[in-house]
């Protein structure tokens, strides 16, 4: 889950990681009653979660309260790269000597977290990154090393921070070292960290992805979504317990047990869909290994939710939990959602007692179900009923 800047900073906050006090508020009166409360001047920042605020007209300096509500006017609402701004966050103004940039994240390609920092903050790292590679320090991390000041200090060298602040740099990306272990994180990115006038280290913008997978102990993170932003049939899958991904474009409905076979099928809808109209798989769902009828019931209700999906390609090897078992589920989560199954559902079954399951499926007749023998056969199926669908 991507984080507010606002979210992130407190965070940091929580972590002793240097931020500036600031309030967040999603009316312009708000805004200069806050920016009243701060005193001086402030920043007024949209929040969205996508980078580049800054160009975009999302970030706007204010000298005083009624300045801070006139800015909070014209970025409440504005889109930024397809996020419309709800909330801005009203923040301590900083006078800045120095931009820098820093991060934390998990580099998946060479199995180890890694650490981002230069002297040169502030513009877009990938820009950087490609422009003037020399300039960014990369220092891969020891998960169970950690960063300690030692390893903070040689990343301050290699990205060639200044003497002055050197010290206390390395202090502070310890602190986010903190924050992406004990928040369990797979980023952490300040951009820009900056030196202040008088050499003190700042994180002034903040970016956090958190590892859902570790939410189970941080019940504080649940605080933390936004249900305005959030997909509302990933967010029923969610409290179903549904591993549930929508994907864009598709209108073919996938469920399948197990990641892998789920995987191969969207690859499957996605070839067999070329020969029909361009149909596409339209979501992710890994029922997982029991398919019972009831968790089968909430995946169906999940996807015939989907005003995308047309038809449903039900894909599922019989291992522990046999075909006859899975076609049971199915007969029993099509009587559960009565007139709520509205769409044609194409069932492959193979494996551990798919005669059996064949049978039970055959048996019960069920008008919007069409058994195929193969995925590849099931998949063409599926996308074809889907184009007939949208013709
Ligand atoms: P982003 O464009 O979405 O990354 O938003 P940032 O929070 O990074 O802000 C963009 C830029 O606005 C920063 O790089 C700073 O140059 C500037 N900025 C943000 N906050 C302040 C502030 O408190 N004082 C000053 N002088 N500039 C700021
Ligand atoms: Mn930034």
């Amino acid at each position: 889950m991507d984080l507010y800047e606002y979210q992130a900073k407190d965070l940091f906050a929580a972590h002793g990681v240097p931020v500036l006090p600031g309030r967040t508020v999603d009316t312009a009166s708000d805004a200069e009653a806050a920016a009243g409360e701060i005193g001086g001047a402030v920043v007024v920042k949209a929040q969205v979660k996508v980078g580049g605020r800054g160009k975009a007209g999302g970030v706007k300096l204010a000298e005083n309260p009624p300045e801070a509500k006139e800015k909070a006017e014209k970025i409440l609402g504005l889109d930024i790269k397809g996020h419309v701004v709800h909330r801005v966050l009203v923040t301590e103004a900083s006078d800045i000597a120095e931009e820098y940039y820093f991060s934390f994240l998990l580099d998946r390609s060479n199995r180890t977290f890694l650490a981002m920092a230069s002297a040169e903050g502030g513009m877009e790292i990938e820009e950087l990154a490609v422009e003037r590679p020399e300039a960014l320090a990369r220092v891969p991390i020891d998960a169970i090393a950690g960063v300690d000041k030692a390893k903070a200090d040689e990343i301050v060298t290699k990205a060639k921070l200044p003497a002055a602040v050197a010290d206390e740099a390395a202090e502070v990306i310890v602190k986010l070292w903190d924050t992406f272990v004990g928040e369990d994180a797979t980023l952490v990115e300040v951009n820009p960290l900056v030196r202040d006038p008088q050499d003190k280290i700042i994180a002034l913008d903040g970016k956090v992805t958190l590892d859902e997978n570790a939410d189970f102990r941080h019940e504080a993170h649940a605080a933390l979504v936004d249900e305005r932003t959030e997909n509302p049939l990933e967010a029923k899958a969610k409290a179903k317990g549904l591993n549930y991904v929508k994907l864009d474009d598709g209108q073919v409905g996938i469920i399948g047990n197990g990641a892998g076979l789920v995987m191969s099928t969207l690859d499957v809808v996605a070839y067999a869909g070329e020969s029909h109209g361009g149909m596409k798989p339209a979501n992710f769902l890994d029922i997982g290994g029991g398919a019972s009828a009831e968790v089968m019931a909430a995946g169906l209700d999940v996807i015939l939710g989907d005003s995308d999906v047309r038809s449903v390609f039900v894909n599922v090897f019989g291992g522990i939990t046999a075909c006859d078992a899975v076609a049971n589920g199915i007969v029993e989560a099509l009587k559960i959602l009565g007139d709520d199954a509205t769409k044609p559902l194409v069932v492959r079954l193979d494996g551990n007692n798919v005669d059996e399951g064949r049978r039970i499926l055959a048996e019960a007749n069920h008008p919007l179900v069409t058994v195929v023998g193969t995925m590849d056969d099931a998949a063409a199926k599926a996308a074809e009923l889907a184009a007939k669908a949208g013709a």
